[in-house]
């Protein structure tokens, strides 16, 4: 697709600037505003009402007076709400990719692949609607049976981080509808304008007034502060960083409510020498290098066997290097910007801050001059094991590269992590993936494959990386709660 300035303005035009308040779109109570920025320019892309916290407590008004009939709905509309949701993103899904694009910088080819990826969970949660199981049995005693029924946990304030804008919308609106749970979604400050084109769609979809309300604003914790102390919420789900899911789960303590928390990761990125390293390279570009690196199951840590160190580096620094710098529109655009000059400035600081400790630069390691955020993929090597860029997430494309002598070395660096997300496993052998999954704390093992989120599998981690699974089977329960019913010899 060619993307031009009027293609943008007039996406941008169409996309609501209000908050989503039991069906309508609506000015902020006290009439704020901010400014949503793309971080290839700095420019204002637009101006959204800022929800205030009476806004906040609206939306949760609507949601609680909506959940009573909402739970009760047939499982089957709420599929075909989803379904039709579905459909309707299929048909639009260049202008969720270019509202991606501009408002997250990510490449448009990559943006189309998040339209894909999170546009399944609505198709999935679809499916997933009508397969609500219960059991019904007789007592261990005899006689006495025990029903046991799944019920919608109740209105559920759902908050997404601004890297995968739309993915992280539908990982818990899908699941969140298909159980028969009303929702206040707060999206984050910097790419908004992907959840309120969703928010659209939702309505025409036929979302009813009240079942999904969305609330953008300049200050989170304006929004969910109010909403998360009032007892007519009953859960929270989270995607963000771990210093505020913490905060979230302390929060969450008082009001005694479900919580779900998607939060930091430092995949570790295990290459054994038996490995095909042309497939660990692929893999490791995949797993470095998606979303310029701003994601949670980025690999963090390169961890290669002594052996076959230098060549996979000296392989992977030279398609790294090769890769095209550019705003997401540019057709052959490869890596867009880091989300914003702060980001990137910590990005610089932990590739200065591993120098000064000893690693080398192979590739990159630098700003790129000019317009936008940009930062050259970067490849270190020699980086010692207590470097600060091995223990924080670095959340930009910079590839550090350790070595390790034996398997048993391998699974000790990987576990030498407060996280617990996604790691990655390259070697032929699948005994050995076997064994190393088996002792590796990760919630998810991506075995000779970089890319491993999937609608249908469970994502979510161990440790530090957070509580609760989106997606696959798993995913609907985050928003059931379990009711027994004890009948007496019947
Ligand atoms: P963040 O924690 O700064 O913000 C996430 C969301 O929380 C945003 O909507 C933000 O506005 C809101 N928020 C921030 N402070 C808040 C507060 N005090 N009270 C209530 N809400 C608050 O994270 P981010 O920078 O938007 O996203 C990057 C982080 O998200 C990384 O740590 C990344 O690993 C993590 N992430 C995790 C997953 C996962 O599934 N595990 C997926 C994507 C991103």
């Amino acid at each position: 697709m060619t993307i031009t300035p009027e293609r943008e303005a007039e996406l941008l035009a169409s996309i609501p600037k209000g908050l989503l308040i039991n069906g309508e779109w609506r000015d902020s109570s006290d009439g704020s505003t901010y400014d949503v920025h793309d971080p290839a320019t700095g420019k204002v892309l637009a101006t959204l009402a800022s929800a205030t916290s009476e806004d906040a407590l609206a939306a949760l008004d609507a949601a609680d007076k909506a959940q009573a009939a909402w739970a009760l709905s047939a499982p089957r509309e709420r599929s075909n709400i989803l379904r039709r949701a579905f459909e309707l993103i299929q048909e639009r899904a260049e202008d969720f990719a270019l509202i991606m694009t501009l408002e997250m910088g990510k490449p448009f080819n990559e943006a189309m692949g998040e339209v894909t990826y999170g546009n399944e969970f609505l198709r999935w949660f679809s499916e997933e609607a009508v397969r609500d199981y219960g059991r019904y049995v007789t007592t261990p005693e005899g006689k006495n049976k025990i029903l046991v029924q799944r019920k919608p946990v109740g209105p559920a304030l759902l908050i997404t981080p601004w890297n995968f804008p739309l993915a992280m919308a539908t990982r818990k609106v899908g699941p969140a509808i298909a159980a028969g749970c009303t929702a206040i979604l707060k999206p984050a400050k910097l790419t908004p304008l992907t959840s309120q084109l969703f928010g659209q769609i939702l309505l025409e979809a036929g979302v009813p007034a009240g079942v999904v309300n969305i609330v953008s604003s300049k200050s989170a914790s304006g929004i969910s502060g109010p909403i998360m102390k009032d007892h007519r919420l009953r859960k929270v789900s989270f995607t963000g960083s771990t210093p505020v899911g913490r905060q979230l789960l302390k929060d969450a303590a008082d009001n005694v409510l479900r919580t779900s928390m998607e939060l930091g990761g430092n995949a570790p990125f295990i290459v054994f020498e038996d490995a095909d390293l042309d497939k660990a390279v692929e893999g490791a570009m995949a797993a470095k290098m998606r979303n310029m690196g701003e994601a949670c199951t980025a690999a963090n840590r390169f961890l290669v066997q002594d052996t076959v160190a230098e060549e996979f580096t000296k392989k992977f620094a030279a398609a790294l290097s090769a890769l095209k710098l550019g705003r997401g529109t540019e057709d052959d655009s490869q890596v867009g910007p880091i989300i914003d000059s702060g980001a990137r400035d910590d990005i610089h600081e932990l590739v200065t801050s591993a120098v000064a400790a000893g690693a080398t630069v192979v590739t990159g390691g630098e700003k790129l001059e000019g317009d936008g955020y940009f930062y050259k993929p970067t490849v270190l090597n020699n980086v010692p094991n207590d470097a600060e860029i091995l223990r924080q997430e670095i959340f930009g494309p910079v590839a550090p590269v350790t070595t390790f002598a034996t398997e048993a070395d391998a699974i000790k660096l990987a576990n030498a992590s407060e996280y617990g997300l996604a790691s990655y496993v390259f070697t032929k052998d699948f005994s050995k993936l076997l064994r190393v999954a088996e002792q590796i704390e990760f919630g998810m093992v991506g075995f000779n494959a970089g890319v491993i989120s999937n609608a249908a599998a469970p994502f979510g981690g161990v440790k530090q990386s957070g509580l609760g699974r989106e997606g696959g089977a798993e995913g609907i329960d985050e928003y059931t709660t379990v009711q027994y019913i004890g009948i007496a010899d019947p």
